[in-house]
């Protein structure tokens, strides 16, 4: 570490998610050499720097902040270092910054990026679900419609995936995956790095008794695991798509069984009314 004036430019530096512990060294260093940091809640942040011992100028910024500020906020980056936080984690990881970073390459501005603590990538290494492939997918609308149509368009997703989740709605969402993402291994993980850390993996149906019983309290992420890896022969898929097809039109059964698969849902259509029209031929 020294105490060198850092250069002028945007630095994007990650924060603890819980644990005050998890703050890097150079996080540390920067924030301290930095000469006004830019952040969500001037209270939470303020918190850290007294852990650090620092006192800093704080400016409030998020995406909704006015063109007027934003455009402040990069002419002072000409001159000065400022640091990007959010209250916790990595900034712009569902949280404010993407249109901050965006200006400031349009504008030319030097911006490096500090890796530090961020839940979703805690909660895939300590779920032990598949992590060679996996999608980060943000919160999940909260609206059942939405919820719904968003599982729809995940379901074909060969990977893990990640979702930012409230306490109040587990439940809810937990039920949504059980009936849109069928057979799948889940895992909540909930206060990670913080004293009542837990990391629970089952079938949803298994999680939603748990969570019913015990209403889930803190900051949670939901992992979903990949569609299972057994091939589907021609003949299993004719066989779900008949099945289907007993209740459903030939695209609604194809919708299912690309949730239920994983597979494409434009193939299965496409196979779903081959098999209609066999029928109508041989029936
Ligand atoms: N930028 C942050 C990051 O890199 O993880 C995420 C910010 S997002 C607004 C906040 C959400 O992240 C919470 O609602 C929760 O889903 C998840 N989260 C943050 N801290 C967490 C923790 N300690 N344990 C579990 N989930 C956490």
């Amino acid at each position: 570490m020294t105490d060198e004036p850092l250069a002028p430019g945007l630095y994007i530096v990650a924060t603890p998610i819980g644990n005050l512990g998890d703050i890097t060294l150079r996080a540390a260093d920067i924030l301290a050499r930095c000469d006004a940091i830019a952040c969500e809640d001037t209270r939470v942040t303020a918190k850290l720097l007294r852990h650090l011992s620092l006192h800093k100028p704080l400016w409030r910024y998020d995406d909704y902040s006015s063109e007027v500020d934003r455009q402040r906020l990069l002419a002072s980056m000409r001159e000065k270092a400022i640091a990007l936080v959010s209250d916790a984690g990595t900034p712009l990881i569902s949280d404010p910054g993407y249109r901050l970073v965006q200006a400031a390459r349009e504008a030319g501005i030097a911006i490096t990026s500090l890796p530090g603590p961020s839940a979703a990538i805690v909660a895939l290494t300590l779920s032990g679900l598949p992590n060679d492939r996996f999608l980060f997918a943000g919160f999940l609308p909260p609206k059942e419609k939405a919820r719904a149509d968003a599982l729809a368009e995940l379901a074909q997703v060969r990977a893990t995936l990640i979702f930012y989740e409230s306490a109040p709605r587990l439940v809810k969402t937990l039920a949504a995956i059980e009936l849109g993402l069928p057979g799948r291994d889940v895992a909540v993980a909930r206060e990670l790095t913080k004293l009542h850390e837990e990391c629970r993996r089952g079938p949803p149906q298994q999680l939603i008794d748990h969570y019913t019983a015990h209403p889930p309290r803190g900051e949670i992420v939901l992992l979903v695991g990949p569609p299972a890896e057994r091939e589907n022969t021609e003949t299993d898929l004719d066989a779900l798509l008949f099945a289907a097809m007993l209740h459903e039109k030939p695209s609604q059964a194809a919708a299912q069984v690309a949730r239920a698969t994983g597979m494409d849902r434009k193939m299965l259509y496409a196979r779903a009314l081959e098999l209609k029209s066999q029928e109508h031929q041989t029936g």
